[in-house]
């Protein structure tokens, strides 16, 4: 239960679901907690939960000046970075786009934020951690990375992106001796605001009720029932921690077993 006492723990798109269930767990675990992500309202009721163990930082991930700026500042306040957590994220907001129809900009939009994102979380937090010669970073992806997303194209196509960078990066940092390791976690369906406003759009869009559109994934999770934010946190604490020394490169899936399906 004390597996990251001394430790910080940076964690992208704390403010909401799946980020903030992660940032909650370290600081249950003893780790001095960075809460980064645009939304300050939703930062503040993390803080409120945590208390002191967070920082709250809003910190807008697809900008390189934010970045800068956050981990010098993690660097003034905590001296040291063991565990970034790339958990901010975006689906495009104009409605479901199929590649014959998606937007420009809402496609830049998702690669922004999915992708640039979390290339330069890893790129400004290997800095910091190599100077301890130790660290672990966990990306978000999604199952979305690994079947075909006809309606969610930019998302599935950013998250198949992420898998790929966090085995370059894993392979880079293995390479320069840094004693940084890299892994990804693969969630499958949890019920955050993020899939409250794809399903919404799935009733709209294509005439669905709130019960089809819910029945669709879950009809595809051989388990049975959605995963929780707790599932895909254990996965992530995991994988930061001292029993994963020997896991570098890994997409793992917390997915009850969706993507056993053949498609
Ligand atoms: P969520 O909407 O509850 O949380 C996403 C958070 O990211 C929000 O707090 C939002 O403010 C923040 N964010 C968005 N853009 C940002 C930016 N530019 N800079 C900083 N913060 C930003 O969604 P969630 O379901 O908790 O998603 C968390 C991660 O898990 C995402 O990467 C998502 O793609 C991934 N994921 C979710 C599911 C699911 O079923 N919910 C499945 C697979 C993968």
């Amino acid at each position: 239960m004390n597996r990251f006492i001394g430790r910080t723990a940076l964690v992208t798109g704390a403010a909401s679901g799946i980020g903030r269930e992660v940032a909650i767990s370290f600081a249950r675990e003893g780790a001095t907690v960075v809460g980064a992500d645009t939304d300050s309202d939703g930062l503040c009721g993390l803080c409120e939960q945590i208390g002191n163990r967070v920082w709250a930082r809003v910190l807008d991930v697809s900008s390189e000046s934010d970045w800068i700026s956050a981990i010098r500042e993690t660097e003034t306040r905590h001296g040291r970075l063991d565990v970034l957590v790339n958990c901010a994220g975006a689906e495009a907001a104009d409605g479901l786009q199929d590649p014959e129809h998606l937007l420009l900009e809402g496609w830049r939009r998702v690669q922004s934020v999915n992708v640039e994102g979390v290339a330069l979380g890893c790129k400004h937090a290997i800095g910091l951690m190599s100077r301890n010669r130790s660290g672990a970073i966990i990306n978000i992806a999604s199952v979305a990375a690994c079947v075909s997303t006809p309606t969610l194209a930019a998302y599935g196509a950013s998250k198949a992106a992420v898998i790929h960078l966090t085995r370059s990066v894993a392979a880079h940092c293995a390479r320069a001796g840094y004693g940084i390791r890299c892994n990804s976690v693969v969630p499958g369906v949890v019920v955050t605001p993020m899939i409250e406003r794809y399903w919404s759009r799935l009733e709209r869009e294509q005439h669905l009720s709130a019960a089809e559109a819910r029945q669709r994934f879950l009809s595809r999770i051989p388990l049975g029932g959605f995963q929780e934010a707790t599932d895909i946190a254990a996965a992530v604490l995991f994988l930061a921690s001292a029993d994963a020394r020997q896991i570098t490169g890994v997409a793992l899936p917390v997915d009850g077993g969706f993507l056993l399906h053949d498609r």
